[in-house]
């Protein structure tokens, strides 16, 4: 059953327009991750859906009911049956561990809150804590009960609103795991918002990215990062090289680092290619399969598992454009090194050159 649909949802506030026209659809146990930069309408989104800020044009559906539709009355956000993690998750500091996990139990009956509050305590791991105050417990531990607050209700419908900020990295890799598990073991739909492309296609079944108030493309993460529909979405997804080219007589755009073919191109258009930093192959010998472009290595930043190099074409003057590499950190390549450079096909993507109005 589908648990969220989104029909050509917009909103502005004043003269700014943070929605346009957004359409999607979130099936029962799925967890969509929505991604883009900061100010493309992600949260935006998910308080209109969640009732948090009315409707203004378009509808939306929970469960099968329609819960919003312009211009009729909406069904209230604590009536639409869905559990928040919002990013300020703050939790009451005057109540328990224990009294903040019941807190959306009112409609319970009293002796079933607790047992109830305690199982949810019990499935984030913080059972044991029921009776501390938030104050005495870490962020990654603040953050446990105020999930275990939104699933104790049972919801139909989760909606995360970048709810790993603010925690540092190694222990947020290991919230965003526990809180993939328990979003999928409640079989509940769940919609997350994140500016973080890598978190988005870690936890979600499917990501929508996002740009000044539109869903550009949705798919499985595999489905995005691989089959780009547009340079924006090539780009938000990795970190990438921009060549601007023209496609000649035999189909292919000429760049930095060799031809790359434009399959549907006319002769004379003119291309963006896009290829992402670890699609550039790099080599010392020339002989190196795919690796023939002749260049330097003018820079090289170590950072562990990758080092991130900056080449230039040795045949080429100046003005040519740089290249970024994301090499393996083992491939030891010191400044000023003559190379040879190649690319991976895999990584390689061509779009008809951008207006300044197209995506
Ligand atoms: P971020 O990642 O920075 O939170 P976002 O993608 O969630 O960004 P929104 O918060 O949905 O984006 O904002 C979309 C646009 O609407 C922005 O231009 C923002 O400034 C504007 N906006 C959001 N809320 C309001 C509000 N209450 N009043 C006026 N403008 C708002």
């Amino acid at each position: 059953m589908t648990a969220l649909v989104i029909d050509e949802v917009s909103h502005r506030f004043g003269a700014t327009v943070a929605l346009n026209a957004v359409s999607l659809a979130v099936a029962k146990g799925e967890i969509l991750c929505l991604v883009g930069p900061s100010g493309c309408g992600k949260s935006t989104l998910l308080r209109v859906a969640a009732g948090l800020e009315p409707l203004q044009v378009g509808r939306i559906a929970l469960e099968g009911r329609v819960v919003a539709e312009a211009g009729k009355a909406e069904l209230p956000p604590e009536a639409r049956n869905v559990g928040f993690l919002f990013q300020d998750f703050a939790l009451f500091p005057h109540l328990s561990v224990l009294e903040n996990a019941a807190f959306g139990l009112h409609r319970l009956a009293p002796a079933e809150r607790l047992p109830r509050a305690r199982a949810a305590l019990s499935r984030v791991g913080m059972e044991e804590m029921a009776q501390a105050y938030p104050h005495t417990l870490s962020g990654g531990q603040q953050q446990r009960v105020a999930l275990a607050r939104a699933m104790a209700p049972g919801p139909g419908l989760f909606f995360l609103d970048e709810p790993f900020s603010g925690i540092d990295a190694r222990l947020r890799r290991r919230l965003l795991e526990d809180t993939w598990r328990l979003l999928k073991d409640s079989g509940s739909a769940s919609v997350v918002v994140t500016h973080d492309p890598e978190e988005a296609m870690l936890l979600g079944d499917r990501v929508a990215v996002m740009r000044a108030g539109r869903v550009l493309q949705i798919g499985t993460p595999d489905a995005v990062y691989r089959r780009p529909e547009s340079p924006f979405v090539a780009e938000f997804l990795g970190e990438v090289n921009k060549f601007r080219g023209t496609v000649g007589a035999d189909g292919t755009v000429e760049t930095p680092l060799g031809t790359v073919p434009a399959p549907g191109f006319a002769a004379g258009a003119p291309a963006a290619v896009i290829i992402r930093q670890h699609g550039v192959t790099v080599s010392m010998a020339e002989t190196a399969p795919g690796s023939s472009v002749p260049v330097v290595v003018s820079w090289v930043r170590p950072m562990g598992a990758a080092s991130l190099i900056l080449l230039r074409r040795r045949d080429v003057g100046a003005g040519d454009p740089p290249i970024y590499a994301r090499v393996p950190g083992r491939l030891r390549l010191a400044e000023g090194a003559q190379a040879y450079a190649g690319i991976d096909r895999d990584e390689v993507f061509v779009f008809p050159a951008e207006t300044p109005k197209s995506a």
